[in-house]
């Protein structure tokens, strides 16, 4: 299981995660609140996933589920910015009122990846050009930075 810590993540992504749930929560009180599904994640987590079929999202984000989608992951371990501790990446998802996970809503993460890039120095995977990964936030130029 990956790590949801985000004492595990880069200081500037935990700073601008904190930053972006505290005015979330400020700002949208009624709506399901976002919480981190992943920070780190091991390499035999990291291939664990690149070999599982499918997640049932739409992670291309054209309104389907299909073959395009079926890796849940284009990156093979030590690929990924989640592969590194502290973790150059956190993913996440939304709980509402009842405690339910909430992934359907591409309106939850688009308004939240906007509160999130008002720190500079992120990217996020809803811009990414193929495999959109909206619940992904990375650190802008993390293949170039050391790693542990
Ligand atoms: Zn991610």
């Amino acid at each position: 299981m990956a790590s949801r810590s985000i004492n595990d993540l880069h200081p500037l992504l935990a700073y601008a995660y904190g930053k972006a749930e505290m005015e979330w929560k400020l700002t949208n009180p009624k709506r399901p609140v976002p919480y981190l599904t992943a920070t780190f994640r091991s390499m035999a987590e990291q291939t664990a996933l690149y070999n599982q079929p499918t997640d049932k999202r739409d992670n291309d984000g054209d309104g389907k589920v299909d073959e395009a989608d079926e890796r849940v992951t284009n990156a093979k371990a030590g690929q990924s910015p989640h592969n590194f501790n502290p973790s150059y990446a956190f993913d996440v998802a939304f709980l509402d009122s009842k405690g339910n996970s909430v992934w359907s809503d591409l309106t939850l993460f688009n308004d939240f990846a906007k509160l999130v890039l008002k720190t500079s120095g992120i990217t996020w995977g809803g811009n990414f050009l193929t495999l959109k990964d909206r619940p992904h936030f990375e650190l802008t130029g993390w293949a170039g930075m050391p790693k542990k």
